[in-house]
Order: structure tokens, then C-alpha cells, then sequence
């Protein structure tokens, strides 16, 4: 339990201009425990939901794919508006964090708020704690039902302002259909546009298996570009497999050879059911998978 505590920090980030390097920026970091007041009421990230947010996956001390991770984080930011963050630093503050945390897999939380309500700068800051423990998930897999997310494969484009690229702290939606999907004694969702397309998990990406060729909703249908799944075709593409990216009808689901969910904490389920319809389960190659999400990767 102590051990646990000691584990739970946040680093906060007094935001540097993207443009100023410096080597070393240790002194715009204050870290504050888990439990300390932190944040000022006038927050809108907590008020609005009015932010963006990485989470990175940590084993024994070595956070995850730190780069990609960095650069979804700017390219949520562009999307709302938000002052680049300085790489570098949001580097150093993530290496600080990791140096801190002991052996098995923990989770760093990348925070960029829009601020104090008319304050002069946004609030910045990454949280440190032990993840949860996903060993029976990885065994088991998901059974999952589909819920309609409510848009079209165009409205990405067609309606910037709805933000569907960019990694927000809005979650909320993304918890309604968890609960939905429980209700339904299922474990997750998917998500399917309103014309009948499948786009992803409120927590994760989706990656099918048809023979030897892989496939994955296209990114510009409103979806999250996963980290996880740009690293699994990565390691896929290596073992002589073919991937892709393409409109995926929904029917496709319990047609494929084999389906997971895959993100950066929980790492790679098997998707056993979809609306109560048996999926084909690869089970060597979840493991796999898992064995190779779980190595260093940066
Ligand atoms: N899609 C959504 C909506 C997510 O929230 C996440 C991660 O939390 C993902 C996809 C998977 O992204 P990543 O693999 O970078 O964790």
C-alpha cells in the first residue's frame, strides 16, 4: 500500500513558448502529490472539459512510445486552438516522472487545459500512478456490443469544430457508452457511424484480422489515430504481414479471422463477441502481440 502511494504524483508544467530551447527545464516542473490541492476552481479543463490528454503506457520505469505520443498531443492542441507544447520539455517532464516509478506498468497522464477562466496561460501538467492490473483482460478478451456514435463518416471534415481528431478531456460520452455496453453485459463498445461504419473503442483502437492482411478504420473518419495500433503494424509489417486502412462496414466485425481492441495501457484484447455473436479468437497472436507491446518501444 505504501509502495503504491509513493507512486501516485503530478508534475506540474509552467508552459515554456514552443520556440524557447533550452537544455535543461527542470526548474519549470513542481511535483505535488496525488492527493494535494493542485488545481484552482476556475479551471476549465475540470469546468468544460476544455483541454487535450495523452495517456502513456510505463513498463518498469520506461515510458512508451514518448515521441508519438508528444506529437498527437500538439496536433490535438492545433486542433483546439491551444498554444503548441514545447516537445522538449514536456519530454523532460515525462523522464522525470518515469525515473520515479519502480518495476511493472504504471500509467502517465500528459494534461494541457485551456486555463484558469481569464487567466493569462494555459494549466499543464502529467500525472504518475500504478495501472491497473490487465493480466486476466489481455487472457480473456472483451466481449463487446456496437452503439451508434451519431455521425457520419464526412463529419470529421465537414464540422471541424466538433473536434473528432483531437484527444480531449471531454470524456464523458466515451464513459456513457462503457456504462451502456455493461448494461448490455458486455464488456466495451464499438462505435459505428451513423451510415454504418465501424470506428473505434471510447478507450481504444480496433484492428481486424482477414487471412494475412490486417485492417483498421481510416483515421479521417473521426477517430483517434492510436499510438498502439500505428506500433502494431509496425511490428505486424515486420513479421511479413500485409495492414491497411478502410471503411470497415459493421457486418465486418464478426467476418474477420480475428479482432482486438489495442491501447496504450491496457495493450491488446481479444475481441470474443460482438452483439452477443462469437468472434474467431487468435490466441497466439494476442500473446504475441501483448509480448511485443510489453517490450521497450520508443
Ligand atoms: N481511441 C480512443 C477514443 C482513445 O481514447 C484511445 C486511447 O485512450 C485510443 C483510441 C487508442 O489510442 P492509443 O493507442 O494511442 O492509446
Amino acid at each position: 500500500r505504501l509502495g503504491d502511494m509513493t507512486r501516485r504524483f503530478a508534475l506540474m508544467i509552467d508552459p515554456v513558448a514552443a520556440v524557447e530551447q533550452r537544455a535543461d527545464y527542470a526548474d519549470t516542473f513542481t511535483q505535488v502529490d496525488a492527493a494535494a490541492p493542485a488545481l484552482s476552481v476556475g479551471e476549465l479543463s475540470t469546468q468544460r472539459g476544455d483541454g487535450v490528454f495523452e495517456s502513456i503506457g510505463v513498463i518498469d520505469g520506461h515510458a512508451q512510445e514518448v515521441v508519438p505520443h508528444l506529437e498527437r498531443l500538439a496536433h490535438s492542441a492545433r486542433l483546439c486552438d491551444l498554444p503548441v507544447p514545447n516537445q522538449e520539455q514536456w519530454r523532460q517532464a515525462i523522464q522525470q516522472a518515469a525515473a520515479q516509478l519502480g518495476a511493472g506498468e504504471s500509467v502517465i497522464k500528459l494534461i494541457l487545459s485551456r486555463g484558469v477562466e481569464h487567466g493569462p496561460t494555459p494549466t499543464a501538467w502529467v500525472t504518475a500512478a500504478p495501472a491497473a492490473d490487465f493480466a486476466a483482460v489481455r487472457r480473456n478478451g472483451v466481449k463487446v456490443v456496437t452503439l451508434d456514435r451519431g455521425y457520419d463518416l464526412g463529419a470529421a471534415e465537414r464540422a471541424p469544430w466538433l473536434l473528432l481528431g483531437a484527444k480531449t478531456l471531454s470524456y464523458a460520452v466515451n464513459m456513457a457508452a462503457l456504462r451502456e455496453a455493461k448494461r448490455r453485459g458486455a464488456d466495451d463498445a464499438i462505435f459505428l457511424s451513423s451510415d454504418g461504419f465501424v470506428l473505434e473503442a471510447p478507450t481504444a483502437s480496433l484492428i481486424l484480422r482477414f487471412g494475412d492482411r490486417f485492417t483498421t478504420p481510416a483515421p479521417n473518419g473521426g477517430i483517434l489515430h492510436g499510438t498502439t495500433q500505428l506500433s502494431v503494424y509496425a511490428h505486424l509489417l515486420a513479421r511479413g504481414f500485409e495492414v491497411g486502412y478502410d471503411r470497415i462496414p459493421a457486418a465486418d466485425l464478426t467476418r474477420a479471422d480475428a479482432a482486438w481492441l489495442v491501447s496504450s495501457v491496457r495493450l491488446a484484447t481479444a475481441i470474443t463477441a460482438v452483439d452477443g455473436t462469437p468472434v474467431a479468437v487468435d490466441a497466439a497472436l494476442t500473446d504475441d502481440l501483448n509480448a511485443y507491446l510489453l517490450s521497450p518501444r520508443d
